[in-house]
């Protein structure tokens, strides 16, 4: 990498020395639910779940954490949950993802300067991670979002995501507040991008329809510069 555009990265790559670990027990109630769910279901990968998409992806997803019969049993962020329905499809779209859906790890599918992780890598109770399991998981996160490229962007899928993401950057939870669609200035040119989570409830109910997502992720297209397709808006 060239010196200036290491000074510009969001980061340092210090960040990388916690880097994604697959054997991680710091969590001991996650650990010992992905035990659980392991004896249950031994074929899923019940482990955290590392990012998907090369690591100086110029767009980073952050979505909250694995889904039980989807990215926990797959080992891929956001493979065989409901959310990923949305996701690789509107990726697709605007030409971040190689086909629209993404269903198996096996399935082919590649991102286009994209990646995607999860602001918790292992599966929580319910959905719903506890806040000392979002610290505890948090230098992962900065360790994902370390090698955005100047310029870059970051998409934060809900606002658990948006505060992890600012945590993991440093920056307090007053520096930006979380609203659907709202785009946040980082360091170097960078930008934080939020929308509601393409969870099923959300869509299910609405709140985030298939057209406001679109609109993100066109946003995000143009902020990077690249075509955003007029069929796709
Ligand atoms: N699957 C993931 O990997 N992350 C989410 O946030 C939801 C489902």
């Amino acid at each position: 990498m060239r010196a200036s555009a290491k000074k510009t990265r969001i980061l340092t790559d210090s960040a990388a020395a916690a880097a994604y670990d697959s054997d991680c027990h710091r969590c001991a109630r996650l650990a010992e639910f992905l035990g659980r769910v392991r004896s249950e279901h031994p074929s899923y990968f019940c482990r955290p779940v590392p990012p998907f998409g090369a690591a100086d992806a110029a767009l980073i997803i952050v979505g909250l954490a694995p889904g039980m019969h989807g990215a926990n049993a797959s080992g891929r962020p956001f493979t065989g949950d409901h959310a990923g329905i949305l996701l690789y499809e509107t990726l697709h779209a605007y030409g971040f993802a190689s086909q629209p859906t993404g269903a198996r790890p096996d399935d082919g599918l590649a991102l286009i300067g994209a990646r995607i992780t999860n602001a918790v890598k292992c599966l929580p109770p319910g959905n719903k991670p506890a806040p000392a399991e979002i610290r505890a998981c948090n230098d992962y996160l900065a360790a994902d979002l370390a090698r955005l490229p100047p310029a870059g962007a970051i998409l934060a899928l809900g606002r658990v995501a948006h505060d992890a993401t600012l945590r993991a950057l440093g920056r307090p939870p007053s520096a930006c507040v979380f609203a659907h669609g709202a785009r946040h200035a980082l360091a170097g040119g960078a930008a934080l991008f939020d929308s509601y989570h393409c969870s099923r409830y959300n869509t299910n109910t609405r709140r985030l329809t298939p057209s406001m997502f679109h609109m993100v992720i066109a946003a995000i297209a143009r902020h990077l510069g690249r075509p955003v397709p007029a069929h796709a808006t």
